[in-house]
């Protein structure tokens, strides 16, 4: 870890220091939320994270949740502000310039839990094209923006017989644990987390932030 943490009130909104909001904070209130995100991405520990919140101090959108409806109650994504793909999306999301003008497919689809309501992508450059909602879900390679090498298999798609298993199943097994690697384990490990988060709505439209 290179350099110092800067403080908050580096950051601005239309000119404004951030501040960060008293410990209850207003999931409805964009700019309470987003100076509450930027917060923790400014001191957490990853430097992709940082190095992503601090290349633009006059932040470039406010973070709103996605409104989602259970049971008919209004609820809000849960932010996972302690994982470093989901900071990082969430980097992305408050600093970059949009080149997309429409959601990508997975943003319009009934079940996309966002976590942003509005979807933004930036250049190839960033997490290969995907907006920064699928990124946030570990489901960049299925963002309809994805540029990169693993794109899943489109109608028109070449795809050979090595990376076309849409039939066959794919079972866990632990000798197939066995032959992962750390950062692929804990790559799976997010991917079923958010496949659970998305069976299982959370009730909470209120979090009270980490000490
Ligand atoms: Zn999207
Ligand atoms: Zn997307």
């Amino acid at each position: 870890m290179s350099g110092n943490i800067l403080p908050l009130s580096s950051w601005k909104w239309q000119e404004e220091d951030l501040v960060a909001p008293d410990e209850d904070v207003d999931f409805n209130n964009t700019l309470e939320l987003t100076s509450w995100i930027v917060d923790q991405l400014r001191a957490c520990p990853y430097n992709d994270v940082r190095s992503l919140i601090e290349k633009k101090k006059n932040i470039t959108r406010l973070v709103q949740l996605k409104q989602l409806r259970e049971k008919g109650t209004i609820v809000h994504p849960k932010l996972h502000l302690e994982r470093q793909q989901k900071m990082s999306a969430l980097a992305a999301f408050v600093t970059i310039d949009k080149v997309n003008s429409d959601p990508c497919k997975q943003c319009l689809h009934t079940k996309s839990r966002g976590p942003c309501a509005e979807c933004v992508a930036g250049n190839n450059n960033l997490f290969n094209g995907a907006c920064t909602n699928c990124q946030f879900s570990s489901t960049a390679s299925a963002c309809s923006f994805y540029e990169g090498k693993n794109r899943k298999a489109k109608k028109h798609g070449r795809s050979t017989s090595n990376d076309d298993h849409s039939s066959e199943r794919f079972y866990l097994t632990p000798e197939v644990l066995e032959e992962l690697t750390t950062r692929e384990l804990e790559r799976w490990r997010n991917m079923i987390e958010n496949e659970l988060d998305i069976r299982n709505v959370s009730c909470s439209t209120r979090k009270r932030p980490r000490s």
